[in-house]
């Protein structure tokens, strides 16, 4: 039984959701509407653009959403949105302006200290105190798609799982409808978190988000900061591979693929890949892994060639 691919009869109903973050400079626009391109051929249940800390990309925020919706006419664009650095009035009318723009489905969170992750984190002065208040105030505007985060290895200021469970059954109670996780490398930890998230009564969606390793140093200094660990076993298939690119892409393919397999073998139906807004490793994965492309990639860069 092939552990990175799966049977077509296996495959019945799986659905991708891609992760992007707003670019800042024109190559990084040129890169990120590239990566949109490319893997709309895997035809997302959705995609979603991150919105900075301290709202320092709030401007280019609502600019890349737009131009998704607008433009690359990508409607299921979700627009993240955090508490920081804003009153409730200016979140407000943040939020009024991705609905003016289209959106109708919000990632709501927190956000992170303004001091940095590790920092202690304080509301603003009159700004929404947690993600489970902003859920409540987008709520209150419309029957929109509320997704949330929730950390299957625990959010790192959190006590303990419990804890971080009640906040997560908190944001259920005030109108989420999904929680995307954040990145992990070990399925058992997500399934003991989701069997515990179950038994506290939640019942939304808890969709795993998969982080393909491009770059193991980067991934393993961010997932420190978020308190994930990337396990031994993954890093001892991936660091000898520094001075051989091709066979680190292949590696790091098998690795991503791996795992939304064995999820989808467990049951999993729905998977969000953060995609650091590069197209090629993303793309190979769901191609191994065995999801379908709506546009084949062959046609794909026929067509890229046709219209240059
Ligand atoms: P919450 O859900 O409100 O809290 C997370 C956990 O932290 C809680 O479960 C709780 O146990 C604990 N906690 C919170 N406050 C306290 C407290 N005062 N004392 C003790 N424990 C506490 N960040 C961005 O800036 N922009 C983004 O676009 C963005 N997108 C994200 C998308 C996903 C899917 C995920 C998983 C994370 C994202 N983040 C983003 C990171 C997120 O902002 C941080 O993890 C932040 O620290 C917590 O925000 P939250 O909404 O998860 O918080």
């Amino acid at each position: 039984m092939p552990i990175h691919t799966l049977y077509p009869a296996e495959r019945g109903n799986l659905r991708l959701s891609f992760e992007y973050f707003p670019p800042k400079n024109d190559e990084m626009e040129t890169q990120l509407f590239q990566t949109v391109a490319d893997l709309s051929a895997f035809d997302p249940a959705f995609v979603t653009m991150t919105y900075g800390a301290g709202g320092s990309t709030k401007a280019r925020s609502l600019t890349a959403v737009r131009r998704m919706i607008h433009d690359e006419h990508i409607a299921n664009t979700a627009a993240h949105l955090t508490c920081v650095g804003a009153t409730r009035a200016e979140v407000d009318a943040i939020v009024a302006e991705f609905i003016d723009n289209g959106v109708h489905h919000f990632v709501a969170l927190r956000g992170d200290p303004q001091g940095g992750i590790g920092a202690r984190y304080e509301p603003f002065p009159d700004g929404y105190e947690n993600a489970a208040a902003l859920v409540a105030a987008i709520r209150a505007k419309g029957d929109f798609e509320i997704s949330v985060s929730a950390y299957p290895e625990k959010h790192p200021e959190s006590p303990d799982v419990d804890a971080d469970i009640d906040m997560l059954k908190r944001k259920v109670d005030n109108g989420a409808t999904r929680a995307l996780t954040q990145f992990f490398f070990d399925n058992n930890d997500f399934e003991r978190y989701l069997e515990r998230v179950r038994r506290a009564g939640i019942n939304i969606p808890v969709v795993p988000g998969i982080m393909p390793i491009n770059n193991l140093a980067s991934v393993s200094r961010f997932a420190g900061l978020c308190g994930a660990k990337v396990p031994e076993a993954i890093v001892t298939r991936l660091v000898h591979l520094d001075e051989s690119p091709e066979e680190r892409f292949k590696e790091a393919t098998h690795i991503a693929a791996e795992q939304i397999v064995d999820l989808a073998r467990r049951g999993l139906r729905d998977f969000h890949i953060y995609t650091m807004n590069r197209s090629p490793l993303v793309a190979a994965v769901c191609d191994l892994v065995g999801f379908e492309r709506a546009v084949p990639a062959a046609a794909q860069s026929l067509s890229a060639g046709a219209a240059a």
